[in-house]
């Protein structure tokens, strides 16, 4: 049964359509943007299943973050986490993709375990250390950090899950999460043709606010944006053009940093 919201699922508020085109409806107060009806499980596994056949070339499904974005995401959280290197420390991926941020973090010293429900079988033969789901994760094991780049749009149920992974956190332990951003230029211009908007598999969509509110809801304290200057782009007009929308803060991908409360 695909669930129908008639309410927000986040702060209980009235919901209304915004795009009927892509089934996309908006919050009347936090304003997040949900898919409804939502896709069933039964959907959303026959998307995955079919894109992780060929996970290359379905980079959509499988994980956008290629090794040099993964580069530079590691670089400058280390950067942001004022840390040397991560030896000692053991991070978390979760929603791994192709493994290209496992491998990114594992390169500056981290030992990183990755949950991948659906690419489990392709990083096992990466020789990443897998599990399919968080609850496969021996009791008692604690991350120094979280990593979850561009997975929490994907959750049926993201203030659930997000909260989930609290108690896999040591005391001063951090959770970092990217992902698209509907307050950013290309969603105000394009819309319901924003690519991040036409990607089935996005069951919502969240502005910095709708991400500072679920993080509070998931239990994590003193949420921060963190200012990035990633170039996306080999081309010198997309780089500039990405340099200035990052610096008012209207890029297309929020990184945020939390703290287990
Ligand atoms: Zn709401």
């Amino acid at each position: 049964m695909a669930v129908n919201f008639k309410q927000c699922p986040v702060c209980d508020a009235p919901i209304r359509v915004l795009w009927p085109t892509v089934a996309v409806w908006r919050c009347t107060n936090c304003k997040l943007l949900m898919r409804n009806p939502q896709p069933t499980e039964q959907e959303l596994g026959n998307l995955y299943d079919g894109s992780w056949t060929a996970p290359e070339e379905n980079s959509r499904e499988t994980g956008g973050t290629n090794s040099y974005l993964a580069g530079h995401y590691a670089a400058q959280l280390l950067h942001s986490l004022r840390l040397p290197s991560f030896a000692g420390l053991t991070i978390l991926d979760f929603g791994a993709g192709r493994g290209a941020t496992a491998a990114a973090l594992a390169s500056l010293g981290a030992r990183v375990v990755a949950v991948e429900p659906f690419g489990y079988a392709y990083l096992q033969q990466r020789g990443i250390s897998v599990f399919q789901q968080l609850a496969d994760i021996p009791q008692g094991t604690r991350f120094d950090g979280i990593v979850s780049i561009d997975v929490i749009e994907h959750l049926p149920t993201p203030v659930e899950t997000i909260g989930q992974l609290g108690p896999y956190l040591s005391d001063n332990g951090w959770l970092f999460l990217a992902t698209p951003n509907v307050a950013g230029i290309s969603c105000r211009v394009k819309r319901a043709a924003w690519k991040e908007v036409r990607n089935p598999g996005h069951l919502y969509l969240f502005s910095p606010q709708n991400l500072e509110l679920l993080l509070s809801k998931a239990g994590y304290s003193r949420p921060r944006r963190l200012r990035w200057y990633i170039q996306y782009s080999a081309n010198p007009a997309h780089r500039a053009l990405h340099t200035v929308l990052q610096s008012f803060v209207v890029d297309g991908e929020p990184y945020y940093l939390a703290y287990k409360s």
